[in-house]
């Protein structure tokens, strides 16, 4: 999930052929005018709302499965997190005064004099926080219960990007914990979310490991996807504990993207993020809640989809892999159930061990794994 903050599992183009879908009768559309023009125009909530169609796209999609209530409060939660994210991201910020403010990001939830200038990489994140005021006005319309959810969860994970803004990810445990802090964060404050909504079974907060694989499976789903394009940033997600097995340097794969060490070394990735789908299933198996069902369980389905068109996959390391159109919009059009869900698992298990050469080290792992998922997927 996200930072790529949820940053979308989709393309763009897929998610442009969505907005056009009419939703449970009700028209969502991407305001034409820029954001900026926007801040005009609309009250507090009608920006936010309108913000987040700007900057989350395939998310802000998702999020109208929600009852309005709970739906504010992710929303909110979504605009907060988005802010903290484009601090990260900023290379160009001085790093002292970026840690400082990563650290202290949460305090601003509650102060409406809180805006920044000239921070963000792209104009959307830039608007949002020079009018971070607005935000800050919607969060304090929200119910106690959900707005302390969301400062926690600020404070953790800005206090999380700050160690790491320090700290390359270098071994699988830092890798499990850069996304513990960037995404499974996401998962349990919802799922926190989710509790204080009342609409949810309250066991939920006591799952931190299930949500934390929730949030992980998306975050490692991203971070694999996009190695081409974070290879030409200034940073870089994938663990030389992982990839040091493959080449000496990173940039080895994109010059040989063909090369058999490259696609291992691809595959033993998405193994690792395959790891979390047990957990995944678990989760989506004790949600109650329709909407709260659909909103959970659509990135998953999308994430294993991407991980399905990645998987041995040379052109991960020259481009950007797109997945299957439609499949979004089908999902999002058809009230997906957990039987369905589970379908779409069991479907894409079969992909992986398809496209894995039979008697090889990765097929053998797949085949012990697809026996737990479809295990997992009986049981439930
Ligand atoms: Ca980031």
């Amino acid at each position: 999930m996200i930072p790529t903050l949820y940053k979308s599992a989709l393309h763009p183009r897929e998610v442009r052929a969505l907005f056009k879908l009419k939703l449970k009768g009700q028209q969502f559309i991407v305001p034409k005018e820029s954001l900026e023009e926007l801040v005009l125009k609309l009250d507090d909530k009608a920006f936010c709302c309108a913000a987040l169609t700007k900057v989350s796209r395939s998310f802000a999609a998702v999020i109208q499965q929600l009852p309005e209530d709970l739906k504010n409060a992710v929303c909110a939660f979504y605009l907060v997190l988005r802010a903290l994210d484009t601090i990260e991201d900023d290379m160009k910020f001085p790093q002292a005064e970026k840690l400082t403010l990563l650290r202290s990001f949460y305090e601003k939830s509650y102060d409406e004099n809180f805006t920044l200038q000239n921070v963000g990489d792209q104009e959307d994140y830039r608007v949002l926080l020079a009018h971070y005021d607005k935000v800050v006005r919607f969060f304090k319309s929200l119910n106690s219960g959900y707005r302390d959810v969301i400062v926690e969860i600020t404070k953790k994970m800005g206090n999380g990007m700050a160690d790491f803004a320090e700290n390359e990810v270098v071994s699988v445990d830092d890798y499990n914990l850069y996304c513990h802090y960037v995404a499974g964060l996401v998962g349990i404050g919802l799922s926190d979310l989710f509790f204080a909504s009342g609409l949810e079974n309250p066991e939920l907060k006591n799952q931190h490991d299930l949500s934390n694989s929730m949030g992980l499976f998306l975050q490692k789903t991203n971070i694999i996807r996009d190695y081409h394009e974070d290879l030409f940033s200034d940073r870089t997600f994938w663990p030389k504990e992982i990839w040091g097995k493959y080449a000496n340097e990173l940039v080895f794969f994109t010059e040989n993207p063909h090369a058999p060490k490259s696609l291992e070394c691809l595959n033993e990735m998405v193994m690792n993020a395959l790891h979390h789908l047990p957990d995944v299933i678990d989760y989506l198996s004790m949600l109650k809640n329709e909407s709260v069902f659909r909103f959970a369980a659509i990135p998953q389905v999308m994430a294993i989809a991407t991980l399905a068109a990645v998987f041995n996959n040379p052109k991960v390391f020259t481009g950007v892999v797109k997945v299957r159109k439609g499949l979004t919009a089908r999902l999002m059009l058809y009230d997906l159930s957990l039987e369905d869900t589970l379908r779409y698992f069991k479907k894409y298990a079969g992909v992986f061990l398809r496209k894995s050469p039979t008697g090889s080290d990765i097929h053998r792992q797949l085949l012990t794994w697809s026996k737990e998922v479809n295990r997992k997927i009986k049981e439930n």
